[in-house]
């Protein structure tokens, strides 16, 4: 099997489609036949909820306890944490226990790399493995960025909000420096758009913003609640909806994050080393 893909999705404003496209991205990529595996890095446990387990504080296993056995040293040889969906993919769940870990974080040797260690010992298995960040950049998402060799940038396309976007891609390029030296940005793609018309102004701004290193992919997202429906509707887009717009679009994105380190090798981005 090819080497396994990490890739992160990740933004700090929260309500841009994280959760949602780790989702149909997923189900995408498993409908083409990978192997995926999504975790849930997100205390709120919204992606878990989204998943079909309503109640992620009943959870007996979430990412919390297992990131808990990685600090206190323990080796699992099983994983019970690891759960199977209906459309193809396994998932790791997340709930509140998650933030205690964060915050315990702090005061761990190798803090940034405990979610790396974790996924070392289960990512061989699957040939995506797609981390669902919660909104911040704190030492989750840190660590979710110190595990991957990519991360996806959903961007809320009628609130593009420049500034965040260069506080995130310092945080990239300062991860990559430092803890992580294969993370690149696989590509900053565009939700909840609401103009069909105006959205090549909106990638070309987009592009302007950003600098012509950075990947802006071609799938854009539209505004519809047919999406916002999926979250309790217990299937993804592609059940949910399959013809239309919005199932589309995810087929293209899905489609776009196969090529990425694929034939989009150079459009890549390497953030200068
Ligand atoms: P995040 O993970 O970035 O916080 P979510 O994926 O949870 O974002 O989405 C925020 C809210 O918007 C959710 O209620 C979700 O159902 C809804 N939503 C997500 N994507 C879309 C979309 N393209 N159009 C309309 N609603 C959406
Ligand atoms: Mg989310």
């Amino acid at each position: 099997m090819a080497k396994t893909k990490v890739i992160a999705v990740a933004n700090q404003k929260g309500g841009v489609g994280k959760s949602t496209s780790v989702y149909c991205i997923g189900a995408g990529l498993a409908a083409e036949g990978k192997k995926v595996l999504l975790v849930d890095v997100d205390p709120q446990g919204d992606l878990t909820k989204m998943l079909g387990q309503r109640k992620p504080h009943e959870l007996p296993l979430t990412l919390g306890n297992v990131m808990d056995g990685i600090v206190a040293g323990t080796a699992f040889k099983e994983h019970p944490e690891i759960m199977r969906h209906s459309e193809g993919f396994d998932f790791v769940p997340a709930n509140r226990s998650l933030s205690a870990v964060e915050v315990g974080l702090v005061n761990v040797m190798s803090r940034e790399t405990v979610l790396r260690q974790y996924l070392d010992s289960v990512k061989q298995d699957y040939d995506y493995v797609l981390l669902d960040c919660r909104p911040s950049l704190g030492m989750l998402v840190i660590n979710a960025l110190s595990a991957s060799d990519y991360v996806l940038i959903p961007v809320q396309a009628d609130y593009l909000a420049a500034e965040d976007m260069t506080e995130l891609i310092g945080t990239v390029q300062s991860i990559k420096r430092q803890i992580n030296p294969k993370l690149k940005v696989g590509g900053v793609f565009l939700t909840m758009s609401n103009e069909t018309k105006f959205r090549r102004e909106i990638v070309q701004t987009v592009r302007t913003s950003f600098g012509q290193h950075l990947p802006v992919l071609n799938a854009v997202i539209p505004s519809t609640v047919r999406l916002a429906e999926i979250s309790i509707a217990d299937k993804s887009i592609f059940l949910h909806d399959p013809k239309g717009r919005a199932a589309d679009a995810y087929r293209r994105l899905t489609k776009e994050v196969l090529d990425i380190g694929e034939k989009q090798r150079s459009r890549s981005s390497d953030l200068g080393k």
